[in-house]
């Protein structure tokens, strides 16, 4: 039997990315689709949405949890933390994409979570998955001998920032230098007036059009430098790493699984 996934934040461009990526795998199946409570869609077919003329699926306000094998979640933070209430309640697997939680928030999920088996990343892309690997290496490799810069760039609508993604790349490198990010990041240079601290991992930000996502991560060192660039073609990088997540996870025991457990480079 195919799995059935239920999708919450359907309403959403990453649920509705997801909501085709499931319908067009043949070992999944859409079991539900969350909008958020006031949506338009309610009640709505979700056949235009997958692509489907037969799907017999309409969005719903309400997460059913009876018949769903595993729910994937890209909503808000807020809304993630009560979603994830009721898959431990109901004992349903959890892969959560939401980013922009804050340092309580994730404190909250995780402890919310900890009798059901969750994959939580802040990219659920192959590429960007792997380039955490590329990084760590690099780090290792040359970050003592260089200043470390981060730049991002996404759509005009997101509104955490710098992402999730970038964050990941930076605590990825800084934990390859045996450092914390949060001693060495700096975020904001627009009121010092002073040299680049060295050691430290700077971030910038675009927020513009509708670019899907882009993280670059340079390493400068006396005479060269190193780039490493993921760039997102579209939501479907995302959509198909967190429906690849959900079928590993769907039979886990309880466990934070990472998407370097889904993919095998752990
Ligand atoms: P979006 O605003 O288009 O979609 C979010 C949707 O969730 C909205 O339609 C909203 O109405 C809906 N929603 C809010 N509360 C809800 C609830 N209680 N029940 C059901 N639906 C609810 O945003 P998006 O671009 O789809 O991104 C969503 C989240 O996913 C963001 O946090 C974004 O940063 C993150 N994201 C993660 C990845 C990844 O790979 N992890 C990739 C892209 C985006």
């Amino acid at each position: 039997m195919a799995l059935r996934v239920a999708v919450t934040g359907a309403s959403g461009r990453m649920g509705q990315a997801v909501a085709r990526a499931i319908a067009t795998e043949p070992e999944t199946d859409l079991a539900c689709l969350v909008a958020r409570p006031g949506s338009q869609l309610i009640g709505s077919s979700a056949a235009s949405i997958v692509g489907d003329v037969n799907c017999p699926i309409t969005f719903s306000d309400v997460l059913d949890l009876d018949a769903v094998d595993v729910v994937i979640d890209f909503t808000f933070p807020e809304s993630s933390l009560v979603i994830a209430c009721a898959c431990a309640d109901a004992g349903v697997p959890i892969v959560i994409g939401t980013t922009g939680f804050s340092e309580a928030e994730q404190a909250d999920l995780e402890s919310t979570l900890a009798s059901v088996a969750r994959c939580q990343a802040a990219n659920f892309s192959t590429g960007v998955n792997l380039a955490y690997r590329l990084l760590s290496l690099a780090a290792q490799v040359m970050g003592a001998d260089s200043d470390i810069e981060i730049h991002e760039a996404h759509h005009k609508h997101k509104i955490d920032a710098p992402s999730g993604t970038a964050l990941a790349m930076g605590q990825t490198v800084a934990s390859a230098m045996g450092q914390s990010l949060s001693d060495v990041a700096q975020y904001d240079r627009a009121n010092e007036r002073e040299a680049r601290a060295p050691g430290s991992i700077g971030f910038s930000v675009t927020r513009a059009g509708e670019i899907v996502g882009e993280h670059t991560v340079l390493f400068a060192a006396d005479g060269e430098r190193l780039e490493i660039t993921h760039k997102a073609g579209s939501r479907d990088a995302f959509a198909n790493g967190a429906v690849r997540a959900a079928k590993f996870i769907a039979n886990k025991p309880a466990g934070a699984y990472t998407m370097s457990d889904v993919l095998g480079l752990s």
